[in-house]
């Protein structure tokens, strides 16, 4: 197939990647001089690895390995946990994005940099893969259904501090949100803030004084993007044009992360039944997810604070990463609290 690619971020680079390696012939078109300009926590969850074409000890733009966690509440401290068997990555997103591009270009694969695509003569490619990030205006464009899709703000910065431990995330969290900051590599640091919230101030003031606690020295300016919050779109193809990554709405809805479904839309956007595949594969996950975040907007803070405490941190880790809704026996604690028990049962019984 002769194979078109809008934008050069984790779901076009891997998209370019794999079908190259099986042959196609690929054009990929980029709109920025460099690869990830948009801000990103950078933090790639194990299962991310298993889309792309190297392992984490093969690349150099691993930075740091994480398996523990720290969780606040408005800066005052919750609990700390080990994440395993959940455990990821920090890694240089720019360099990562490179080196699974300059293989693809080794594949065969034409690169475009600085080249912004509008529009794009359908007739040339038997497929065009729109992987433009949130903004996705090609495919919506071109008829795809985008009800529901809903952007939320998130910024994000760097620095250095000497007060985090280098295999450890330290989270945040407030009402309709949370703040990061994220080992990246000796001393330094990945930081930032995303939240279902108006105003950028707020987010920036929530931020600061989060980094004061940990005595982080900004090296960086603070950039602000958006990430889709509220799930996948339910149809990925319209004639022959698919969307893949954030352009798809592949965004864990709880956490905001992105990286691992765009890498796996990339590494099967092209196939016949990619639509079947993600479906079977992350739709589910992700749709849960959506009920989760309301699950938590619904809640008083005493509650969330409530629940955080009762659950154990496995429990957690694992509706944060996979949007595992707990067993009854794990919620039963918190069936005590009268309010909490009637949110419990609506979240559990509820269908999207
Ligand atoms: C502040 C912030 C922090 C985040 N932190 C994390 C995290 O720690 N872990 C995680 O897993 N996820 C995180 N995410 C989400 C993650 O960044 C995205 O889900 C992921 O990058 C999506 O990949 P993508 O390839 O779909 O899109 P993108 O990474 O957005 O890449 C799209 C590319 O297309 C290019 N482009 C756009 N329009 C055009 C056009 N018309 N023509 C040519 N090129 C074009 C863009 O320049 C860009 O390079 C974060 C998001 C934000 C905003």
């Amino acid at each position: 197939m002769k194979i078109a690619i809008i934008g050069a971020g984790p779901s076009g680079v891997n998209a370019a990647y794999w079908a190259s390696y099986e042959g196609h012939d690929v054009e990929i078109f980029e709109m920025k001089e460099k690869l990830a300009t948009k801000p990103c926590g950078e933090a790639i969850f194990n299962e991310g690895f298993n889309y792309v074409h190297f392992k984490p000890n093969e690349t150099k733009s691993v930075l740091s390995y994480v398996e523990n966690v720290h969780v606040y509440y408005e800066d005052e401290f919750l609990l700390e946990a080990n994440t395993k068997p959940y455990y990821g990555y920090i890694v240089n997103k720019s360099n990562f994005l490179e080196e699974i591009l300059n293989d693809a270009i080794d594949n065969g694969v034409k690169f475009y940099k600085k080249r912004f695509v509008e529009v794009i003569d359908a007739n040339k490619y038997d497929l065009i893969i729109d992987a433009a990030g949130y903004i996705a205006f090609f495919a919506r464009r071109n008829g795809l259904s985008y009800n529901g899709y809903k952007l939320a703000p998130a910024i994000r910065g760097y620095g250095i501090s000497n007060d985090i431990r280098d295999d450890t995330l330290y989270i945040s969290l407030f009402k309709y949100g949370y703040a990061w900051i994220f080992p990246y590599g000796k001393n330094k640091c990945n930081v930032g803030i995303g939240g279902h919230v108006n105003s950028k101030l707020d987010l920036e003031n929530r931020l600061q004084k989060f980094l004061k606690k940990f005595n982080v020295k900004l090296t960086s300016k603070i950039e602000g993007a958006a990430f889709p919050a509220f799930g996948p779109l339910k149809r990925l193809r319209q004639n022959n044009i698919v969307v893949a990554g954030d352009s798809a709405g592949m965004v864990m809805p709880i956490s905001g992360e992105g990286i691992r479904f765009a890498l796996f839309a990339g590494k099967f956007a092209f196939k016949n039944d990619y639509e079947k595949i993600f479906k079977e594969r992350y739709y589910n996950k992700l749709t849960t997810g959506v009920r989760l975040l309301n699950f938590w907007f619904g809640m008083s803070k005493e509650e969330l604070i409530k629940a955080i405490n009762t659950l154990d941190p496995k429990t957690l880790v694992e509706i944060f990463i996979d949007a595992k809704i707990p067993s009854i026996l794990k919620m039963i604690k918190l069936f005590k609290d009268i309010n909490l028990s009637k949110k419990l049962i609506s979240l559990i019984t509820s269908n999207q």
